[in-house]
């Protein structure tokens, strides 16, 4: 096979000169400093975006206020219902173009991009948009009479609270993109968007779409740049309420300043350490082809895919030979192949950091399997299983954000849980066993925000999805 062709749309919207999407059109940065988008497969050069310093980014917030005070917050929630599910069509109907702008930047391998990516982005603006004319307040009814003996009434009302700064990650940028603009549009929130560094590409195009629909100018506005640029949407004063999905150490300096800023609203959905847990009763041959998916899609680049895999010692030894079978035939190559089983990871910071924990499990004789980083161009690693040196190996502890996972025997359910609880985050779990009785024993001592049976990294929108310990405060999804 070979790869796929490029579309004339997308090679137009690459090759033009991006800025801002301020206001309801692309606007020209105030500064000259550009940062390339390099594919990751194959390290070329493919666009430049627009750095956005404090002038850029404030221009964006005032419009996004003015949206919100003279336009959104005053449209009937059927209206925003209505807007964001046109949004929807129109994702659905560009969703080859948007597919191949992700895989370009990403190195998402272009049947995710188009199954997972930019489907799940469908299913969830619809679900958002159904929202728009549910969201409703509580009538109480008083518990004690008041000061004087009378009985009163109490009610709540639920009000957008203005600008919503948006910051988003590199490995999904068009579906987490989605997920901020979904809650914020449909409550009557307007929004400005600062996409990560490496890839902007499938975002800038969709405030466009966003512009085809309907949504008036304003109510969707994106600045491109490093973290610089999201310090600055940060400390402005018009923004309201911060939505941040990234890494942890990033994380916790956001919620800081958001704090230091009279309190912004904020919610953090930042990294994990993820485990999944395999119980003695399992059938490897079984389990293996979901686990294993769920492990290695999108090259481990999956906040919530596990990277700790727990066996009970009765089935560790065949595990370690299944898996590791399965791991090696793991056809890597072009992203853009649809063919293709594995794809490079999605920059070169990302590559280097996980080269490192891969010189690390060499260098302590630790790999099972994979442990290498391919000799060729492209940031290409092999998926990796490793051993680790007990629970304070670094290759245990820390996130490694990358097709490297450790595999680890248990003896007793005591032992299993204390190990799994042994880390700083608490974001997904998984346990995979026939026995029900015992997983539902096993759930509530288990420290992460979702916790699956039989499956792992699997999202819903009807589901409230977030972190516990060090990987987030708040959640995002169904009413949470
Ligand atoms: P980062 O924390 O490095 O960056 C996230 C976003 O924040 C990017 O847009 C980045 O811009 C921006 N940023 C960086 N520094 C600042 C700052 N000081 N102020 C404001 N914004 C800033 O994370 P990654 O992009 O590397 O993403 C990987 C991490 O995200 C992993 O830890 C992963 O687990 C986590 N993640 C969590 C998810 C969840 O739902 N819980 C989902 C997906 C990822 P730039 O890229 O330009 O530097």
């Amino acid at each position: 096979m070979s790869d796929v062709k490029i579309l004339e749309s997308v090679q137009q919207f690459i090759a033009r000169h991006h800025g801002h999407f301020i206001h309801g059109e692309c606007v020209a940065t105030e500064t000259s400093e550009r940062i390339e988008l390099v594919n990751p497969a194959t390290e070329h050069v493919i666009a430049s975006i627009a750095t956005a310093d404090q002038q850029d980014v404030e221009k964006a917030v005032q419009s996004a206020h003015n949206a919100f005070s003279n336009a959104w917050a005053n449209t009937s929630p059927y209206e925003r219902g209505l807007k964001l599910n046109k949004l929807a069509d129109l994702v659905e109907q560009h969703a080859e173009e948007l597919a191949q702008l992700e895989t370009l930047t990403t190195g998402k391998l272009i049947n995710l991009s188009r199954h997972l990516e930019v489907a799940q982005s469908i299913i969830f603006l619809r679900y958002f948009a159904g929202w728009a004319t549910k969201i409703n307040g509580q009538t109480m009814q008083p518990s004690i009479p008041s000061m004087h003996g009378e009985k009163y009434s109490a009610y709540t009302v639920r009000q957008p609270v203005g600008v919503v700064a948006g910051i988003v990650p590199w490995n999904f940028s068009l579906m987490i993109g989605i997920w901020k603009i979904g809650s914020a549009l449909t409550t009557g929130c307007t929004i400005v968007l600062k996409p990560s560094e490496f890839t902007t590409l499938s975002l800038l195009r969709l405030a466009e779409l966003a512009i085809e629909a309907g949504i008036p100018a304003g109510v969707i506005n994106v600045v491109t740049g490093k973290g610089e640029t999201g310090q600055y949407l940060i400390d402005s004063a018009l923004v309201k309420k911060v939505s941040f999905t990234g890494s942890v150490p990033t994380g916790i300096a956001i919620g800081q300043q958001a704090m230091k800023n009279d309190l912004t609203r904020v919610s953090l959905e930042l990294g994990g350490k993820n485990a999944a847990a395999i119980l003695a009763d399992v059938n490897i041959d079984e389990i293996l082809p979901n686990l294993l998916q769920a492990t290695f899609v999108h090259q481990g680049q999956v906040c919530a895919a596990p990277e700790r895999f727990f066996i009970h010692q009765s089935k560790y030894d065949e595990f370690v030979q299944k898996a590791s079978a399965v791991v090696q035939q793991l056809k890597i190559g072009s992203p853009l192949d649809e063919m293709t089983m594995f794809g490079p990871l999605s920059n070169r910071p990302h590559f280097e950091k996980v080269k490192h924990y891969l010189d690390l499990a060499q260098r302590n004789n630790q790999v099972i399997t994979g442990g290498n980083a391919l000799q060729t161009t492209g940031y290409f690693v092999e998926p990796t299983l490793l051993k680790v040196q007990g629970i304070d190996d670094p290759l245990f502890l820390e996130e490694t954000f990358g097709p490297v996972v450790d595999v680890i025997a248990f003896e007793t359910d005591e032992e299993l849980i204390t190990m799994m609880n042994h880390s700083r985050f608490g974001l997904t779990a998984s346990v995979w066993t026939n026995d029900l009785a015992k997983a539902m024993r096993l759930i509530p001592q288990i420290e992460a925000g979702s916790i699956w049976v039989n499956m792992h990294t699997f999202l819903d929108p009807a589901v409230p999805f977030g972190g516990v310990k060090a990987s987030g405060v708040g959640r995002e999804f169904s009413d949470a």
